[in-house]
């Protein structure tokens, strides 16, 4: 019976409490607002398929493989506009939608609590557009991939390089109508600050339309976490400011598995990895207008086939695998833990949200003024200049 001893030896994929053939284990959350599972001891049968299906217990070993690689803009500027890149994830699940397939993704219910769940048609994969800086609650997910599998249906699966593991070893063996679509991801935060986070944005904006954690208000190089009320962007603000994203980026509140994460690597189970391109002038100043792109990475035979339908919805460069990955540090290595986080997601159970980012990410005078600067530099478009610059210097 699976047994979570140390806790960044679970990634919460649900692998374990989908296969069990008793249906004793189920996803709990722990007091950080992450689900882990817990077993109904007395309706175990000790058959050990928990254990077994376990990405982290039983690890797939890194293959090398052919790779294609794409850089890739939506050709609807609306699509692209609306996506966290260049709208590759619309264009891939919209090929599987041509062939009567549905697309699982991770989208907001109407609390805003990020779950994945599936369409079945184009119009509806909106839902799925745009990253949510949150991890996901998964559901039935992996059991309704499944049996549309065992329907015969096509089934495109989107998630974190950890789901991606997870529903790969749940379903045991290949499918050839399945596209599997993993996120190069930088880290996982949890649940519970992100509905800290709710509360605190509740008081001045109730009712919201809608929040997205990449907005491209100020365009691609400067994304923003923004809220949409009444059709109207009333919040705009950039990791510098906002509390949710400072907690993002300075890594306070990941999952504990995300510190040690073993699915930063270049092949992978998926048949796509998905990430952002803010060097795109690197490959093509053509491509560089600040509107997004995704870079893509194909890993099967089938994903390298499927780009050719891509291309009918999206402008598609074919570029070197080595170069596309180049520098590429979140897809090669995990995020460090931030001295801060066991404090951090302590006081989280007990101060309200407001209380929470002010102690922790306060508007100083400091953020305002870097927040006053980086607005001028926006306005003036010395920006992008600096951020190419910064770029070439990280290397990436
Ligand atoms: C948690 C997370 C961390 C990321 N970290 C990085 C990074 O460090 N560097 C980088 O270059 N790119 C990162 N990305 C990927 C990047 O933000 C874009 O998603 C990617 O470039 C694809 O963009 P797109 O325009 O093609 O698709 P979009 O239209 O933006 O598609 C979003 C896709 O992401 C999936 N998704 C959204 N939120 C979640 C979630 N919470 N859990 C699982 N799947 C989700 C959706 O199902 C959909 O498939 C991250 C994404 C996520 C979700």
């Amino acid at each position: 019976m699976i047994e979570i001893k140390d806790k960044k030896n679970c990634v919460g994929c649900t692998a374990c409490a989908e296969i069990c053939p008793k249906k004793c284990i189920q996803m709990k959350p722990d007091e950080e607002g992450f689900l882990y599972p817990v077993v109904d001891k007395s309706r175990c049968v000790e058959c050990n398929a928990c254990n077994t299906v376990c990405p982290i217990q039983s690890p797939v070993d890194e293959k090398e493989k052919l790779q294609k690689a794409y850089l890739v803009q939506h050709c609807d500027e609306k699509v692209r506009l609306d996506s966290s890149a260049g709208g590759a994830f619309t264009a891939i699940a919209t090929v599987v939608l041509q062939k009567g397939g549905v697309v699982f993704g991770a989208a907001y219910d109407e609390n805003f609590h990020v779950q994945h769940t599936y369409i079945e048609a184009v119009d509806e994969l909106k839902k799925f557009r745009n990253s949510k800086y949150v991890q996901s609650e998964l559901g039935d997910a992996f059991c309704l991939v499944k049996s549309f599998l065992q329907k015969g249906r096509w089934v495109c699966f989107s998630g974190t390089p950890c789901q991606i593991e997870g529903l790969s070893r749940f379903l045991r063996k290949p499918y050839e109508k399945l596209v599997l679509v993993d996120v190069v991801c930088h880290g996982i935060p949890s649940p519970l600050i992100w509905n800290k986070y709710l509360e605190y944005q509740e008081q001045s904006f109730p009712n919201p339309d809608n929040i997205r954690f990449r907005d491209k208000f100020y365009g691609y190089k400067y994304s923003t976490m923004s809220i949409i009320q009444n059709g109207k962007n009333v919040y705009h603000a950039g990791s510098q400011l906002d509390p949710m994203l400072r907690a993002f980026f300075s890594d306070t509140c990941d999952r504990p598995s995300c510190y040690e994460c073993p699915f930063k690597k270049r092949y992978r189970v998926s048949d796509f990895t998905i990430w952002d391109c803010f060097s795109v002038y690197d490959f093509d100043k053509k491509l560089d207008d600040d509107k997004g792109t995704t870079r893509v990475l194909c890993h099967s035979q089938k994903a390298a086939s499927l780009m050719q339908e891509v291309m009918e919805y999206a402008r598609c460069k074919e570029v070197s695998a080595d170069k596309l990955v180049a520098g590429v540090k979140e897809m090669f290595e995990s995020v460090p833990m931030n001295l801060n986080r066991t404090v951090f997601l302590a006081d989280a159970t007990k101060l309200s949200g407001k209380e929470l980012f002010e102690k922790y990410y306060p508007v100083t005078k400091k953020v305002k003024v870097k927040t006053a600067i980086r607005k001028v530099l926006l306005v003036t478009g010395i920006y992008g200049t600096m951020k190419k610059c910064l770029n070439r210097v990280r290397g990436r």
